[in-house]
């Protein structure tokens, strides 16, 4: 048994009302830094910083409880820091309130090895390696250093896809762990909130919830979603764990989410949410606005005087034009960020502000209705195709399956290797960044006071690997915003792929890959071709069949490669050395410069070996370096002078590499295979 140590005033939660025909609440409670209305978004301040944020923009935006993060916390700065400074509040100089995670989520989601035990969680510090035992007391212990105004009871969180048997005894342990963390609180003001868990199975769920509701805890979450599970699942675990959650309490949904993630939820009776995708996106110049969600880097704000969002008061939209934030985003200056971030926070507030009017004015149904529809739009201002009727849409087709990204962004999952395509960031950013920008695609498409277009050569792209379209659309996407504002020369994209089911369950789900919204993929799905009817120099293609098979044949020849074939481990012949032969051979005299994803070493000595020039590439979220390749005349005729060749410091290294040598290449040519490579042209005189 339990002692009674939670005062179940230490909320003083109240219920100011409740909507008709939703489950929707508003609500009202008072933390140690003040009293605070629901339904309410928590930004997220992980290591004690909202990124890209102060105290006090976060204050102009609307905040009342900021997230932050034991787990980071305790390894750096630590909890003595928190302890000689007087608390979070007085540390960052925050005058609201501070909700703290226990650590569970990020112990979950930890790269390196972890091992859970009765006592607690064991991890290798990032900080200086040490091994540490996270326990609930340890947590609690931390979290009354840190001195937030909430707390959460540590617990153990499994993926979307762990079996029943693992799920039970996780969400056992949580409930062990629960009971463990309310003793450690002692009499310490603090609020403190349990986890429910369960994974993905209803009956784990409710025994979990009512678990952990029979202890006197100030409030509850549910925890163990957005971990990769479908949006649906996701809906119905919400659905059935709010219905049993203690009406007398706060509801917080953990780790959620887009402004329709959120609206959804609320319906479902949760009150409390946190995510880092306001300021995230901010970071890659989105912004969600009254008129749908608006990417910056879009070539059509270049020339917009408007405001971001004419029905937001915020200081980003009182005091600059959609131009600057789109320079600013192209420029990748911090600035853009910053302002971004702070309309996105403040967007997210007078959401919740808005809700909570309407829940108050029992309006919320018709309210609900309206931004649903809304938050499935994005730019109405410059709308790409009229919104098409909704059908029942698959989530899974063939070998393919759409993946949804903690984030809230969608891509498209093989599900027999479980590789995602564009895993860290929304595929069209990736797409933008990776390929359209660094191969200068709106450089090359803008015709010199000399040329004409009618006689001015047309750029052809290889697009080798279709997959779900992002790279070719943001090719397409730049090709119309640059002939909207320049002259151009003609754009030709040649796509290689043997699968089309990636695609096609993109495109059936195009709510989810709005980048599809458009008259080309329509069309290459049901004719194999595109030409555009606005502009006759811009044109797309299909070339169907293993592109090995059909590379010789295809014309026309590239002048840019977008390599973006899934990895060695799931397709091997994409990065052999017979491979990059055969495409190096296609590439003829052209200056052909390809693009790709990787920087792994035996992939970059293939190409090298075939014949390329290897130079690195851009970073990308999940990795410092990816790679250009390119043909001698592309260097003779300028182009590519710009990339940073692979030198010396690469060459060591690759000699001491365990990955020295392409995986198809025969163990008695490797002696001299490794000395075509030292006399390779990039690497003379070094
Ligand atoms: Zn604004």
């Amino acid at each position: 048994m339990l002692p009674d140590v939670a005062d179940p005033s230490r909320l003083g939660f109240r219920i100011d009302a409740l909507a008709s025909g939703s489950q929707a609440r508003a609500a009202t409670f008072r933390t140690l830094h003040g009293e605070v209305e629901t339904p309410l978004f928590m930004p997220v301040g992980t290591q004690a910083a909202v990124k890209a944020q102060t105290a006090q923009t976060l204050q102009d935006s609307g905040t009342q409880i900021l997230l932050a993060n034991t787990y980071h916390l305790l390894l750096r700065p630590g909890a003595e820091v928190f302890r000689r400074m007087g608390g979070i509040h007085r540390f960052m100089s925050w005058p609201r309130s501070v909700l703290t995670d226990s650590g569970g989520y990020q112990i979950f989601s930890l790269p390196h090895a972890r091992e859970m035990t009765e006592e607690g969680a064991v991890f290798q510090s990032y900080v200086d390696k040490r091994s540490v035992l996270l326990s609930p007391e340890l947590s609690i212990e931390t979290q009354v250093a840190i001195a937030s105004d909430i707390m959460m009871a540590l617990d153990q969180c499994v993926a979307a896809t762990t079996d029943h048997v693992a799920a039970h005894a996780a969400a056992d342990l949580t409930h062990r762990w629960a009971a463990r963390s309310l003793l450690a609180r002692r009499d310490s003001p603090q609020a403190l909130f349990a986890i429910v868990q369960g994974a993905l199975f209803p009956d784990l769920r409710r025994a979990s919830v009512d678990c952990l509701a029979a202890m006197p805890f100030d409030g509850y979450a549910i925890g163990g979603l957005a971990v990769g599970e479908g949006l649906s699942e996701r809906q119905d675990m919400c659905e059935l764990t709010a219905e049993r959650m203690p009406r007398d309490k706060p509801r917080y949904l953990m780790g959620v989410g887009t402004p329709l993630d959120i609206l959804e939820a609320v319906h479902r009776g949760l009150d409390l949410f946190d995510c880092s995708i306001p300021t995230l996106v901010a970071k890659r110049g989105g912004a969600f606005t009254s008129r749908g969600f608006l990417q910056l880097r879009r070539g059509v704000h270049e020339l917009a005087d408007a405001s971001l969002d004419p029905a937001c008061d915020c200081t980003t939209c009182r005091l600059y034009s959609r131009s600057y934030l789109h320079h600013l985003t192209k420029i990748q200056e911090t600035l853009g960020w910053q302002l971004l971030g702070q309309h996105n926070l403040y967007f997210y507030h007078r959401l919740m502000r808005e809700i909570r009017q309407a829940i108050l004015a029992d309006a919320f149904l018709s309210f609900y209705r309206e931004k649903r529809a809304l938050f499935q739009e994005s730019d109405v201002d410059n709308p790409t195709r009229p919104p098409r009727v909704r059908r029942a849409r698959p989530l899974a087709l063939g070998q393919y399956e759409v993946h949804v990204a903690a984030e809230g962004f969608a891509s498209i999952r093989h599900i027999a290797s479980r590789e995602i395509m564009h895993a860290c960031t929304p595929p069209m950013d990736e797409a933008l960044h990776l390929y359209v920008e660094q191969a200068q695609v709106a450089e090359r498409l803008r015709l010199a006071a000399s040329e004409e277009a009618a006689t001015a050569e047309t750029l052809v792209i290889w697009d080798v690997g279709l997959g779900a379209a992002a790279n070719a659309m943001a090719a397409i996407r730049c090709y119309e915003a640059q002939a909207a504002a320049h002259p151009v020369r003609g754009l030709h994209i040649v796509s290689f792929e043997n699968d089309l089911d990636a695609l096609r369950l993109a495109f059936r789900n195009d709510h989810l890959f709005p980048y599809l919204r458009h008259a080309a993929p329509a069309s290459l799905l049901s004719s194999g071709a595109w030409q555009s009817s606005a502009h006759p120099g811009l044109g797309w293609h299909l070339v169907q069949g293993d592109f090995f098979a059909t590379l010789s044949q295809a014309t026309p020849r590239p002048d840019l490669i977008f390599y973006d074939l899934f990895s060695a481990e799931t397709h091997a012949d994409a990065w052999k050395l017979s491979s990059f032969r055969l495409l190096f051979a296609a590439c003829g005299d052209k200056g052909v410069e390809l693009f790709t994803y990787t920087a792994s070493t035996a992939g970059r000595v293939a190409l090298l070996g075939a014949g390329f020039y290897v130079a690195k590439g851009c970073s990308t979220d999940d990795k410092p370096e990816s790679t250009i390749a390119f043909t001698h005349e592309a260097l003779e005729r300028g182009t590519a002078r710009r990339h940073e060749l692979l030198g010396a410091v690469w060459l060591a290294r690759w000699k001491r590499s365990g990955a020295k040598f392409p995986i198809d290449l025969p163990v008695h040519e490797q002696a001299a295979f490794e000395q075509a490579i030292l006399q390779h042209d990039q690497f003379r005189g070094l």
